[in-house]
């Protein structure tokens, strides 16, 4: 069974099916329909965005017989003479091998002559800045004066070695890295027609790795095709052979680190290793989840700019809450500084570790986002701290001297007393450390929610007011009210009403706006007096 690679099976033989360079393409149409077309083009950029198809195709359109809207028709004489690389005008060289002043004098010779066939003489010169100085001067000789049926298209990665003399005769074409959005569009194409099935996950992981090129995606679907030739190209099966980490072990490591739990870290590594994961790609591939992540925090059409699926949304959803916005840029810091060490470096293994540690113990280093990092791990730990006050029992003890130890009530038992408008301003100041006992999502929308009490009424009643839209869900659920209930009346020993609302909500009249600093102030001012009385 034979097998064409799909880059040359599917490479574009008119200038519609150019994916990605639109503006190229409709400048060089409209050039050969108002048949204005130029003696020397240059086409700039990466590898694999098409600069030699769309030069083949140019020299197609420029000689065919019944051109279809600046397009060859790919079926006259020429057209397919020059699509089998049998005619006598189009000639490619490439000037990695064939760098010398003789080629280009060679050339020089043969450009007198008009074309045998065809309207043109078109010489297509790939990898150009490869021409010794030589060259280029022999070169820049035939550009000065073109013969009217000659078309140079030079085509070059690196138009920065092109002397300018040449540059200033020729018609510059700058070729983009394709988007990943249309890199995918053309492989489902493929795809559909070449009757592989694959999920719409898979694809688009094969068009990110391409990063930009064409042809790379083509190649690189191409290996996955014929490794599981005959069976639905699946997401985890794209990433089983391009070996990349799947994104669940990135969002599994990202919840380590942010815990600073160092063995944790280093055992996924580990795990990664064993499981053959190439270790330079996992950086990469750790970072772009990073970056993914940062665009979520920091933009509201995040999705848009980035590549996940569906459930892995969710994960960088709740992550985003997890973690700051400095925390996250100095993770990408300390990753794109380690995929540089990496690349040329025999001890991979340990660099990798080296930055995770780093990662894990921001104290070990001395740059600002560290310690913004450090404060956040300080902040982390003191709102854990379980902060127990229990007023009453010291009150009591303070009131009452006659009261005998041994006769302290059974707390246990006793049901706990409605809070006073004092409590409620203490449950205010012991805000963080009542939500650092509830987890996930639910912690997080907690964090960043103002609590407050009605300070005329006196009613024992919290208001919970939620800043983020996503708390939504939580507003009037009866079951994180009773969690909320329960850890308040354990740390407090009061019980209150809680009423939830979301910022955007008309509030009731005269709540108290105390914040959660003043509130501690006056409560650790207070809990001073008791003990002085
Ligand atoms: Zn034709």
């Amino acid at each position: 069974m034979s097998y064409t690679a799909l880059y040359r099976k599917f490479r574009p033989d008119n200038f519609q099916d150019v994916k990605g360079q639109e503006h190229i393409v409709t400048t060089l149409t409209n050039q050969i329909k108002a048949d204005r077309i130029g003696h020397a083009y240059l086409f700039c950029g990466t590898r694999g965005t098409g600069k030699t198809t769309v030069a083949k195709i140019l020299a197609k359109a420029v000689n065919c017989q019944n051109p279809v809207n600046g397009s060859p028709c790919n079926e006259c004489p020429s057209c397919r003479a020059i699509q089998a690389g049998t005619a006598m005008n189009v000639i490619e060289i490439d000037a990695a091998s064939n760098n010398g002043v003789d080629n280009i004098r060679e050339i020089r010779e043969e450009v007198a002559y008009r074309p045998t066939e065809g309207k043109y003489k078109v010489y297509i010169i790939d990898e150009v800045h490869m021409l010794s100085s030589g060259a280029f001067n022999a070169l820049l000789k035939t550009l000065e004066e073109p013969p009217s049926y000659v078309i140079f298209i030079l085509a070059t990665t690196e138009a920065h070695k092109i002397p300018v003399t040449i540059l200033s005769r020729c018609q510059r074409y700058d070729f983009h890295r394709i988007t990943i959005d249309t890199i995918a569009d053309r492989l489902s194409q493929l795809l559909k027609a070449e009757q592989v099935e694959a999920e719409e996950k898979a694809v688009r992981y094969v068009a990110k790795a391409a990063d930009g090129s064409m042809r790379d995606a083509l190649s690189l679907l191409d290996q996955c095709i014929a490794f599981y030739l005959g069976q639905t190209l699946t997401y985890d099966r794209v990433l089983e052979v391009l070996g990349a980490v799947d994104v669940e072990v990135f969002s599994r490591l990202l919840r380590r680190i942010l815990e600073g739990d160092v063995t944790g870290s280093i055992r996924i590594l580990e795990e990664l290793i064993t499981g053959g994961k190439e270790l330079s790609q996992f950086v990469g591939d750790f970072t772009w989840y990073m970056r993914n992540l940062l665009l979520v925090k920091t933009s509201e059409d995040a999705y848009d700019a980035i590549d996940v699926s569906r459930e892995n949304q969710k994960l960088l959803e709740e992550e985003s809450q997890m973690v700051e916005v400095e925390t996250l840029m100095r993770y990408i810091r300390v990753f794109s500084e380690l995929a540089g060490q990496i690349r040329y470096s025999t001890q991979k293994r340990i660099l990798i570790e080296m930055a995770l540690i780093k990662l894990c113990r921001p104290a070990m280093e001395t740059n600002l986002d560290s310690l913004f990092d450090r404060i956040r791990v300080l902040e982390k730990k003191i709102e854990e701290r379980p902060v127990v006050f229990s007023p009453s029992a010291s009150l009591q003890t303070a009131q009452n001297p006659n009261l005998r130890m041994d006769e302290k009530p059974a707390e246990e038992a006793r049901e706990p007393a409605k809070a006073a408008p004092e409590d409620l301003k203490k449950i205010v100041a012991g805000w963080r450390s009542i939500v650092g006992e509830t987890g996930g999502m639910l912690k997080q929308m907690l964090k960043k929610a103002i609590p407050k009490y009605n300070a005329d009424t006196g009613e024992p009643v919290l208001f919970i007011e939620f800043q983020d839209f996503l708390a939504e869900p939580y507003v009037e659920n009866e079951e994180v009210k009773a969690q909320l209930t329960e850890i308040i009346a354990r740390q407090t020993g009061k019980k209150v009403k809680i009423q939830m609302l979301m910022s955007s909500q008309k509030k009731p009249q005269g709540l108290a706006e105390i914040s959660i600093e003043q509130a501690m102030k006056e409560n650790i001012r207070m809990d001073v007096i008791v003990e002085e009385s």
